[in-house]
């Protein structure tokens, strides 16, 4: 039967915009505390039935990430999400539906890592002068992966030893401009990241847009050059954003003709305030990003 009348073609649309898709969270390959099976099940369990593993600067979760939404029936998109530098400030791009072995996203992540080790040690030193000693080794020891040392495990170490009572408070106090343990830090450019995304056959997405610290004007340059190389898609829904915020980024991906996506940003049962799956759909005017994958 084809789909013929326009409410037939109206309910179509909807049941694919209605899908429960998330494509972004982290695994402890890079700062998440579950592995990608647990994710996989855990995602699975919430009703996600497309889903993506956006580990940090990281391919070492896709395989078994993919593996694991196989054997559970569930859809998967290959995912990243890469660290960049845009006017002096990290804005992160994901990319979605790469391919996890294409030679020029992989080199590309693998410089964007090796900043990551020094940027820990000079962390870990500026800490030590506020009077917070060890902090590179107690971090380590919160990194799934060695070669993936974040913020998010020095916030972890910070709150063990009882400096700050939550990450929140971390966020707050310390490892961010102004505060001791912040490390001013060059990534990868945006022309970069998304031409490393469309080199591995994925679509490029501004993650979070909500979260920077970007004047509005910015904002308008971020999305322009965005667009200009190539990039896909803003992120509409996700846990970074309140229900306003929604609301004015549904009107930013129409402006500029952006798909739109959705992802809970889930690192940790315990730390994240929205869980895999559990967020409002995105709004029905927006053609979702994974329209564009088959
Ligand atoms: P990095 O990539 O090492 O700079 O670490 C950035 C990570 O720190 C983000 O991906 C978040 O997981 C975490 N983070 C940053 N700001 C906050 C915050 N205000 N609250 C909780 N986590 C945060
Ligand atoms: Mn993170
Ligand atoms: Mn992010
Ligand atoms: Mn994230």
């Amino acid at each position: 039967m084809s789909i013929s009348s326009a409410s037939e073609k109206h309910a179509f649309k909807t049941s694919i915009a209605a899908i429960n898709a998330d494509l972004h969270c982290h695994s402890v390959i890079s700062d998440g505390t579950l592995t990608p099976e647990e994710l996989a099940q855990r995602a699975f369990n919430n009703g996600v039935r497309l889903w993506s593993l956006t580990d940090h600067d990281v391919l070492g979760g896709q395989a078994r990430a993919r593996k694991a939404a196989e054997n559970l029936g569930m859809n998967y998109l290959g995912g990243v999400e890469i660290s960049i530098t845009w006017m002096g400030q990290t804005v992160h791009i994901v990319g979605l539906g790469i391919d996890e072995q294409n030679p020029i996203l992989s080199h590309g992540l693998i410089e964007t890592r090796q900043g990551r080790e020094k940027r820990a040690q000079q962390i870990s030193d500026q800490l030590n002068q506020a009077g917070i000693p060890n902090a590179y080794q107690g971090a380590l020891h919160f990194a799934g992966n060695p070669d993936l040392i974040s913020r998010t495990h020095f916030a972890r170490y910070l709150v063990e030893q009882g400096i700050c009572s939550d990450i929140e408070n971390v966020f707050k106090n310390y490892l961010v401009s102004g505060k001791p343990g912040y490390v001013s830090h060059r990534w990868a450019s945006l022309e970069e990241a998304v031409h490393w995304i469309q080199s591995a056959g994925g679509k490029a997405v501004i993650a979070h847009p909500g979260r920077y610290n970007l004047n509005a004007l910015q904002m308008d340059e971020l999305y322009e050059r965005f667009k200009d190389y190539g990039g896909a898609a803003i992120e509409v829904i996700t846990g970074s954003h309140s229900p306003d915020q929604y609301i004015s980024f549904a009107k930013v991906a129409q402006h500029y003709g952006f798909m739109a996506s959705r992802g809970s940003d889930f690192h940790d049962p315990k730390e994240s305030d929205v869980d895999l799956g559990m967020l409002p759909n995105l709004p029905d005017h927006l053609k979702p990003i994974w329209t564009a994958f088959h």
